[in-house]
């Protein structure tokens, strides 16, 4: 478990080994290392800080910090959704933090909420005919959801190396 310095560590680390800057607003950065910390508390990993999590980790993969949806947002809107990863251009013009839309698929969050609320930590696709499964054949990382994620959130392998795991 990370303390609320180490996690300013970690995500300043990873902001800079991925070319991006962290939120240029004092005051939010630290409300959002905040609510990582106490995320990492509360379910064992540090689940996105401004997304309902739902406690079932097979779920919440795709938000675990930094998200699946962090690289495509960026590129498109100069920030990540909480706005916790942000380009060059937002980092030098704070005015430009704003709102964006949310990327995750409500399928997900919909699966996620009914393992919690039947408080499995199966994954039940049956109920979700759009929704599949998918293991990284590089290290074996399993996601929830209508297509292979973009990159591999352990080990940033791409799709392609994505395969459908059937039960
Ligand atoms: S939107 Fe993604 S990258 Fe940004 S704080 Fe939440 S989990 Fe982290």
């Amino acid at each position: 478990m990370k303390d609320h310095e180490e996690m300013l560590d970690y995500v300043k680390k990873d902001a800079e080994e991925n070319g991006y800057y962290v939120c240029p607003d004092e005051d939010l950065l630290e409300d959002l290392i905040s609510g990582l910390v106490d995320n990492e508390k509360r379910y064992g990993y540090a689940s996105c800080p401004c997304r309902a999590a739902s406690a079932v980790k097979q779920y919440d993969v795709d938000i675990i910090c930094p998200c699946e949806y962090r690289d495509a947002d960026v590129n498109e809107y100069g920030m990540c959704y909480c706005g916790l990863f942000v380009s060059e251009e937002v980092h030098e013009d704070p005015s430009k933090l704003g709102p964006i839309p949310e990327r995750r698929p409500e399928s997900i969050i919909d699966a996620g909420m009914e393992a919690k609320e039947k408080g499995t930590d199966e994954i039940e696709i049956d109920e979700k005919e759009e929704l599949h499964v998918w293991r990284c054949t590089v290290c074996g990382y399993l996601a929830a959801r209508e297509k292979p994620p973009p990159i591999c959130p352990i080990c940033k392998a791409k799709a392609e190396r994505f395969v459908k795991f059937e039960m």
